[in-house]
């Protein structure tokens, strides 16, 4: 281990770029702290070198009852990261000022979730390690050795170092963070034992700023108001109580004129299976993890799902029990997006009528007098959503202001009103007239009965020259070999760190050699990543450092997508 870092990087200025080679390696760079380059990339316009830096405990000093439990340190590394990127930000390292990318230092940039992340790893004991991504000082394709050591030995670690040293001088910032995110996720805790599928709390601000924004909306946003018959109340470890509307477990239903906020809410919903950020104005929105939303979506492919509990008699006499497509229609990809999140475990559902296929949802009266039921091939959801609580336990939140179809089914009918939210239950059924939800027609499979088993090993990238690992491409793809699986569907993947991270769960999931069930792949998964971190994904790496944690329930989506899927 050479001495002296910020000499070593002098000493190659003027060289061939290659020769940033020489600094891969750990450096102690004074007052206890070490950078290491990891990786040297191999031209200036190269994806950025992957720099760690650590930092021991007692240099940062973070506060101990923050970081005694595993929430507490994936609060904190999400606060840290934040606190890092925007102090990065602040001193203009996140602009390149040389050749390609010269110059700029990277660390992973959080969103509105507080996530388990790979960008910085905190152990009990308080020993920080930092994981970033910098450009090389170049110009042109010569080392500019001295911009190198300025910083990488000098700027870069004062930047750290005056960061944590903001920490600990005032802790408050980074314990309320830990404190807020323990709180949400014990309140997620309670709700399968206090019947809820999801909470929501008064005061929430559930729209936001603009459709490819997830800030809260600026312009006077209406907060939400639970309906009195609904309101529950939690008091939380902080000793912060918390009032709100709670949706309970089975069917409930979301009526209301055009644009009076379903939509909102349902997407409020489908995002917060995760912890939210102070000020978001979803922090006491909290949604069962287990929660899948489910739309349409044509085009995709399906491979071997048992769909017949929605889809019988196609035309084309394909079976249903066992069906694929390369090519799914609107209903079909409904229904099979349905069944294979309860394949994978899903508890809740929650669909929008605006992303449904019609036909998969209702068929009212007169469709069923002109076409009779032999010729129609789909049960619509409508005749199956009881029995999938009932038989399945599979509750289902379903915005539906178009149609009445769903009254004589739903446990709750709330109405949005005005943004407002109105416990109409009991005038929905005297419309329907009906005293209790009813089941119709006869009692059908229970959805939950059919598990494909995978043969894991197609996920292993096919072909001579790309076998290159998959890998994550932005949010909404994720590259295998020379096929794409297109993730765009998928609304609760929030974070293209998420997306890198099923890529490397694939990776370990096509080392299987046995047949399994998805459930069990995501699952041992899961296991894998609870007991020895999110680091796990990255399969020894020394830096993985662009990590974010994905719900087995979109892992299994995400396999479920793969045009190449093979079942034992
Ligand atoms: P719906 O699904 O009932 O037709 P949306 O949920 O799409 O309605 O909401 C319609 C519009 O109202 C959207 O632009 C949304 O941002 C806005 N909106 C929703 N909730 C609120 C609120 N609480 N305060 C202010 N505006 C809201
Ligand atoms: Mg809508």
């Amino acid at each position: 281990m050479p001495r002296n870092f910020a000499g070593l990087l002098r000493s190659l200025d003027g060289k061939p770029y290659g020769a940033y080679r020489d600094a891969v390696g750990a450096h102690d760079v004074g007052g206890g702290l070490a950078v290491s380059l990891d990786r040297a990339q191999r031209d200036p316009f190269a994806p950025p070198s992957p720099v760690r830096m650590n930092i021991p405990a007692e240099v940062a000093e973070l506060p101990a009852d923050a970081l005694n439990d595993q929430r507490g340190r994936i609060a904190a590394a999400d606060y840290l990261t934040r606190a890092l990127a925007d102090a990065l930000a602040a001193e203009g390292f996140d602009r390149a000022n040389g050749t390609g990318g010269s110059g700029r230092i990277e660390i992973d940039r959080p969103g509105q979730e507080i996530l388990e992340r790979s960008s910085v790893k905190l152990d009990a004991a308080g020993n920080v390690e930092i994981r970033l991504y910098a450009g090389l000082p170049a110009s042109g394709r010569r080392i500019r050795g001295r911009a190198a050591a300025e910083l990488l030995a000098e700027d870069l670690p004062d930047l750290v170092e005056s960061v944590l040293r903001e920490e600990s001088r005032d802790p408050a910032p980074l314990r309320a963070h830990v404190e807020l995110y323990r709180d949400q996720e014990w309140l997620r805790d309670q709700l399968p034992a206090s019947g809820l599928v999801a909470f929501v709390g008064d005061g929430a601000i559930l729209p936001r700023r603009s459709g490819n924004s997830d800030l809260p909306l600026e312009d006077s946003p209406i907060a939400f108001k639970s309906t009195e018959s609904l309101r529950r109340s939690f008091t939380l470890p902080s000793g912060k109580t918390v009032t709100g509307m709670g949706i309970p477990t089975g069917v409930t239903l979301i009526v209301g004129g055009g644009y009076h906020g379903k939509s909102t809410l349902l997407r409020a919903l489908e995002r917060s299976v995760y912890a939210h950020v102070a000020g978001d104005g979803r922090e006491w929105v909290i949604t069962r993890e287990e929660s899948a939303a489910i739309r349409a979506e044509d085009g995709r492919a399906v491979t071997g799902v048992d769909i017949s509990l929605f889809i019988n008699n196609l035309p084309s006499k394909a079976n249903t029990r066992n069906f694929s497509t390369p090519n799914a229609s609107g209903s079909t990809s409904q229904a099979a997006n349905l069944l294979e999140a309860v394949e994978a475990g899903a508890q809740t559902l929650l669909i929008d009528e605006d992303t449904s296929a019609t036909n998969f949802m209702i068929r009212d009266e007169r469709m069923r007098a002109l076409i009779p039921d032999n010729r129609e091939p789909i049960t619509p959801f409508v005749d199956r959503v009881r029995s999938l609580f009932t038989r399945d336990g599979v509750s289902t939140v379903l915005v539906a202001g178009g149609s009445g179809a769903f009254f004589e089914k739903a446990d709750l009918v709330i109405a949005m009103d005005a943004y407002r939210p109105l416990d109409v239950t009991d005038q929905a059924r005297t419309i329907a007239g009906v005293e209790a939800p009813s089941e119709s027609g006869s009692a059908p499979a229970k959805a939950s009965e059919h598990a494909r088993s995978l043969d894991a090993r197609c996920f292993q990238p096919r072909g001579g020259h790309n076998t290159k690992p998959p890998r994550g491409r932005g949010l909404s793809a994720i590259q295998i070999g020379k096929d794409t699986i297109d993730l765009s569907a998928l609304s609760q993947i929030v974070d293209s760190s998420q997306t890198e991270a099923i890529a490397r769960a694939i990776t370990l999931i096509s080392q299987r050699r046995e047949p399994a069930s998805v459930r069990s792949l995501i699952e041992e998964v899961t296991a894998l990543i609870d007991s020895e971190g999110i680091d796990r994904l990255a399969a020894g790496k020394k830096h993985p450092g662009n990590l974010a944690r994905p719900r087995a329930l979109d892992i299994a989506a995400a396999l479920n997508r793969y045009r190449g899927l093979r079942l034992a």
